[in-house]
């Protein structure tokens, strides 16, 4: 799941800023994206299994902001 993903990443600093390297702190508004296909006269749900957060970077001074669907690109292993 997306935000145990975000949340972990977090929490084991492993989610990094570009701006300045250093582990992100915080993260907001997370919510999944759903993408609604339409097939003749019915609608179909399909979870597109993306996710989007707004990641605030904290180390001041530092300001790097961002709201992102590829939030996954900030994570190290
Ligand atoms: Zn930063």
């Amino acid at each position: 799941m997306s935000l145990q993903k975000i949340k972990d990443a977090i929490a084991n600093q492993k989610m990094i800023c570009p701006e300045c390297k250093k582990p992100i702190q915080k993260w907001e508004k997370y919510a999944e994206t759903i993408d609604a296909v339409r097939d003749g006269f019915n609608i179909i749900e399909i979870d597109s299994n993306a996710s989007r957060v707004t990641l605030t970077c904290g180390n001041a001074p530092c300001a790097w902001k961002e709201r992102s669907e590829y939030w996954i690109e900030y994570i190290i292993d």
